[in-house]
């Protein structure tokens, strides 16, 4: 069944496909046929078949961490978002230093090797606040992945550092990895739609790449389902493909969805076969990452896995913890094994660096 939808567009994509999984490089109109075409389930064949080529068809990764969400004090704005609160408002909450050990220890007890350090962009906490949480989070034997592009920049603002000089603060103090939050869509007509406040995307690719060469490496995204257009997608893609070709420390790519947090916010209903397009397209356009990854998460088990046969090749599942999006992720490790076993694959556990356990 051809789906009908605006985007309905009649280009035969197969030799672009075909070009693909001959290992030439796909330029943006190739891109752009990709994303525009109702023909979703060759998309989602070649996505496969270019995992297949560089993972195997045998196993699928996962991981275990938790979500710590530190603070919701935040002067962005976002209009997506109900989990800031208004700085200085005394409903929101900083967790103190005390708080985020409990946390980590549970979660070390709960055998998750890392913590993902995640808020607000608080402007009220010092940098001593982040270097004392990181050192405790890596005193303890855990990863601490932390830090989105926007809190780097305003830290490094607030604390009259460079950001590479910042960075070297953090790194010593333990910081392991940065995540991709904050990108949403980078483009300058989505960023006003989304938040103004947040960073340009030149800012965005600019801080990752100072994150990439000092050794921190991440994941980057994209977040949709709202007013983009395929331009503005396809804008998206180019720059964080430039980007890894200069800096190369993106791991994998996970493609989100808005999620219904605001009513202020419009979100449209990302189809099925909407959401398996992007995961084909990002492992056929991306030769440059390594991984694709689906977020149980956000699109709950079924389409998950269906993600894992158009091109991803990890759940990255589980999550301890997350009080930003009402979680439908896999709870237990066991359950995260066996998720994947009845999928059809081998459950392997990685770091968040992607080494293998
Ligand atoms: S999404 Fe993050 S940066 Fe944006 S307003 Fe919410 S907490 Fe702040």
């Amino acid at each position: 069944m051809q789906p009908s939808d605006a985007s309905r567009n009649s280009t035969d994509i197969r030799p672009i496909l075909g070009k693909a999984l001959a290992g030439t490089r796909l330029d943006r109109s190739d891109l752009e046929a990709i994303l525009s075409s109702p023909d979703w389930t060759s998309i989602a064949a070649a996505g496969h078949a270019e995992r297949v080529r560089r993972h195997g068809d045998r196993v699928a990764t996962w991981t275990a961490f938790r979500v710590v969400n530190y603070t919701n004090f935040c002067d962005i704005d976002c209009s997506f978002c109900s989990f800031k609160d208004e700085i200085e408002s005394h409903r929101g909450y900083t967790l103190p230093l005390e708080e985020l050990e409990k946390k980590t220890l549970e979660a070390k007890e709960l055998g998750c090797d890392a913590i993902f350090f995640q808020g607000g962009v608080n402007p009220k906490l010092p940098l001593s606040y982040y270097t004392d949480a990181f050192r405790m989070i890596a005193g303890h034997g855990m990863h601490v992945r932390a830090l989105s592009p926007v809190e780097v920049f305003r830290l490094a603002q607030k604390e009259n550092l460079s950001v590479p000089a910042l960075l070297e603060v953090l790194k010593e103090a333990g910081l392991g990895s940065v995540p991709g939050a904050g990108a949403e869509i980078l483009t300058d007509r989505m960023r006003q739609v989304l938040s103004p406040k947040k960073l340009s995307w030149q800012d965005w690719c600019e801080t990752m790449g100072h994150c990439h060469r000092a050794g921190l490496p991440g994941t980057c995204n994209i977040v949709f389902g709202s007013t983009e257009t395929v331009d503005d997608l396809v804008d998206h893609f180019c720059f964080l493909r430039d980007q890894q070709d200069k800096t190369g420390g993106f791991l994998s790519f996970v493609p989100w969805v808005f999620q219904p947090q605001t009513r202020n916010f419009p979100i449209r209903h990302v189809k099925s076969w909407e959401y398996l397009r992007m995961v084909g397209a990002a492992r056929l356009f991306f030769d440059n990452i390594p991984h694709i990854e689906v977020s149980i998460m956000v699109l709950g088990r079924e389409l998950a896995e269906l993600g894992l046969y158009a091109g991803a090749d990890d759940i990255s599942s589980i999550v301890i913890e997350e009080n930003v999006l009402a979680s439908r992720g896999l709870k237990t490790m066991r359950a995260a094994e066996s998720y994947l076993r009845e999928a059809g694959f081998e459950p392997r556990r990685r770091k968040l660096s992607y080494e293998l356990y």
